[in-house]
C-alpha cells in the first residue's frame, strides 16, 4: 500500500480494536480496485470520542466505522442520522461529505443481505430472535418489515419489553415470547445472544426437537456449536459471517460509491480467521 498526499483515509474507531477483521476486509476490497484509499483502526477512548469525531472532519477522512462502545454516543455528534439508525439508536458508519457528517446503521440491512444470498426468504415467515440487544435490534427493524409475525426472547424481561415496544410503534407483528417453548413453530430462529462465543457456552435453546423444515441462524461469525447441532438434525443454518461482510460492503459502497468487491472482502476475512 502507498500512502501518499492523495490517500484517501477511512478507519475504525473502538475501544477496542484489536481483533478487527475489518481492516483486511477494506484494504482487499481498495487494493483489488487500484483505489487510493485505505482504512485505519483508532483505538478511541470514550473519553475522547467527541474530539475522533471531530477530526473525521479535520483531517478530511473519507468516513470511519463506529464499534463498541461509541455505537450510541456518537449519535449526538453527527449532522444528520438515517431513519433506521435513530430507530436501532446506534450508528456503525460515519460518511463525511463536504464537513457533513451522516451516521448509518449497516448491520441490519447486513444481515438482510446475508439471508438473501443463502437463499433464506424471509417474506412471510414466523421468526423467532433469541437475545433482545443492538444487534437483535437492528435485525429485527428489517426482519419485522418482511416477516408474517417476528417473535422476540430475552432473558433480560425490562430490555425485552422495551425492544418490542418500540417495535410495535412501527410494526403490528411483533411479539414477546414469555418462555422458550414451541421452538417448532417457527420457521426461522436466530441467536442474537452472545452464547456460543465461548466454546463451553451452553446452547441458547434446546435444538433437540427441531425439525428439518426450520432454519437456525447465529449473529457469531463462526459455526457455533449451535449451528452444528441444528445441521445434525437437518436444518438449514447459517453464521454471522455474511452480516459482519455486508454490513462492511454497504459501508464500502457509502463512503466511496463504488459497488464492493464482495468476494474480494469474503476471501480477506477468511483470511484473517485462519
Ligand atoms: P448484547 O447487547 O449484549 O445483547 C445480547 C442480549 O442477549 C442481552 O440482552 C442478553 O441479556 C441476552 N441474553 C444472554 N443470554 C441469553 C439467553 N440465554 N437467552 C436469552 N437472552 C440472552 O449483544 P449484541 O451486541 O446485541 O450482540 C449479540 C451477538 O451478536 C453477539 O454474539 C455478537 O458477537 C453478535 N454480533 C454479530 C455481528 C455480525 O456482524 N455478525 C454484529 C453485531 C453483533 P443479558 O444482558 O441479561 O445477558
Amino acid at each position: 500500500m502507498n500512502i501518499a498526499g492523495k490517500t484517501k483515509i477511512t478507519g475504525l474507531f473502538g475501544y477496542p480494536v484489536e481483533h478487527t477483521l475489518s481492516p483486511a476486509m477494506h484494504n482487499a476490497a481498495f487494493e483489488h480496485l487500484g483505489m487510493d484509499y485505505c482504512y485505519v483502526p483508532f483505538l478511541v477512548h470514550p473519553h475522547f470520542i467527541r474530539e475522533a469525531v471531530g477530526a473525521v472532519r479535520a483531517l478530511n477522512m473519507v468516513g470511519v466505522n463506529v464499534t463498541i462502545p461509541h455505537k450510541e454516543s456518537v449519535i449526538a455528534l453527527l449532522d444528520s442520522v438515517d431513519e433506521e439508525a435513530v430507530f436501532i439508536g446506534a450508528v456503525n458508519t460515519i460518511v463525511h461529505r463536504e464537513g457533513r457528517l451522516a451516521g448509518y446503521n449497516t448491520d441490519g440491512r447486513g444481515f438482510m443481505r446475508s439471508l438473501a444470498e443463502n437463499h433464506i426468504p424471509v417474506a412471510g415467515k414466523t421468526i423467532l430472535v433469541i437475545g433482545a440487544g443492538g444487534a437483535s435490534k437492528a435485525i429485527s427493524y428489517y426482519l419485522s418489515e418482511k416477516a408474517e409475525k417476528l417473535y422476540l426472547y430475552d432473558i433480560d424481561k425490562n430490555k425485552l419489553e422495551k425492544l418490542v415496544s418500540d417495535l410495535m410503534k412501527i410494526r403490528k407483528n411483533v411479539s414477546a415470547l414469555d418462555q422458550l417453548a414451541r421452538l417448532n413453530d417457527f420457521e426461522i430462529i436466530i441467536n442474537a445472544t452472545p452464547l456460543g462465543l465461548k466454546s463451553e457456552d451452553p446452547s441458547p435453546f434446546d435444538v433437540s426437537g427441531l425439525m428439518p423444515d426450520q432454519t437456525v441462524c447465529d449473529l457469531i461469525y463462526r459455526r457455533t456449536p449451535l449451528l452444528q447441532k441444528a445441521s445434525l438434525r437437518g436444518c438449514r443454518t447459517m453464521d454471522g459471517l455474511g452480516m459482519l461482510l455486508w454490513q462492511g460492503a454497504l459501508a464500502f459502497e457509502l463512503w466511496t460509491g463504488v459497488p464492493p468487491p464482495v468476494e474480494v472482502m469474503k476471501n480477506a476475512l477468511l483470511m484473517s480467521f485462519r
